[in-house]
């Protein structure tokens, strides 16, 4: 037994993950998160997990969750280990929280929106100092050195604007729900996950994602922004925007779509195989270069991109 051992812990293994909110059913962009990040860790021998992020009750829709998960199915991107619920792990963000404010790094803060607004945009700090109490508040995270700039596979050098990344960003919500980037930080952390694989409309999370890992001592995973699908109207594709599900679209035919949307080379018998087959060669053939990059008009407006 003992040499197998040695093997398991001395070869870093890859874990990647696909994390839909159960908001709507999948549309073509969310579909490209998924097929990219499926094929970046079956690439590399890697797990793919799966996990569902429902700790946001007032924009959820009933039955989404499953209906997303019959789907991935449906296209053939089968999962491994067991689904994570965010909604089952609340415990686990209270336990990370107590732990912040034991070490004084969050503190609890009234401030409203439209406060922040006409201070500029950007949270000032303004309760940092001022122990506001605990009810109806905030809580936020003093970030005194947050993350300034780091690699993506895709995009490269990115430098992050100073006032984006030195902002105390909220933790939990003023309603009681955890913010995403506490969930998801520690989510990725507990799973393991190495590389998170997304779209580009997530790398202003992702700077405080970094921060978050750092302050929380958890070495960060590498990232991979995959380029968003834009609609006709230079929308960008998504729930809010009131993308069509891909539930009924013929499987085959919109892999196809996804795999030309990353840039990926087809095979020539396409017509010929099964969705398995496909995925299988477009596992074999994976190629991040040839993914292109997110055009300019969707950056977040604080980040600042540079390829080199
Ligand atoms: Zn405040």
């Amino acid at each position: 037994m003992l040499p197998f051992v040695i093997y398991a812990v001395s070869k870093m293994s890859y874990i990647g993950r696909f994390a839909p909110s159960p908001s709507g059913h999948l549309h073509f962009g969310s579909l490209i998160a998924a097929v990219g990040s499926y094929l970046q860790a079956k690439s590399q021998q890697g797990k793919w997990l799966v996990r569902i992020e429902d700790i946001d009750p007032p924009r959820e829709q009933p039955g989404a969750a499953n209906a997303i998960l019959r789907t991935l199915e449906r296209y053939h991107l089968f999962w491994d280990d067991e689904v994570v619920y965010q909604s089952q792990r609340t415990a686990r963000y209270e336990e990370i929280l107590s732990e912040l404010f034991k070490q004084q790094q969050v503190y609890y803060c009234h401030c409203t929106r439209a406060q922040i607004q006409a201070a500029g945009g950007f949270y000032p700090g303004t309760c940092r100092d001022h122990h506001v109490p605990a009810n109806h508040a905030a809580i936020r995270l003093k970030v005194d050195s947050g993350c300034s700039h780091f690699n993506d596979q895709i995009l490269g050098h990115i430098q992050v604007d100073h006032d984006l990344s030195q902002e105390d960003f909220i933790l939990k919500r003023r309603d009681g729900l955890f913010a995403y980037n506490l969930a998801v930080v520690i989510d990725d952390h507990d799973s393991g996950i190495t590389e998170i694989v997304r779209g580009a409309d997530l790398l202003e999370p992702t700077v405080r994602q970094i921060t978050l890992f750092e302050t929380l001592g958890w070495s960060a995973p590498q990232w991979m922004h995959l380029p968003l699908a834009i609609q006709s109207n230079g929308l960008k594709l998504s729930k809010q925007n009131h993308a069509p599900a891909i539930d009924d679209l013929p499987v085959m035919e919109t892999l196809v779509q996804v795999l030309q949307f990353l840039g990926q080379a087809l095979p020539q018998d396409v017509v010929d195989m099964t969705p398995t087959e496909l995925l299988q060669y477009a596992i074999q053939h994976w190629d991040i270069h040839l993914i292109p990059k997110q055009s300019q008009h969707s950056q977040p407006f604080a980040i600042v991109t540079s390829t080199d």
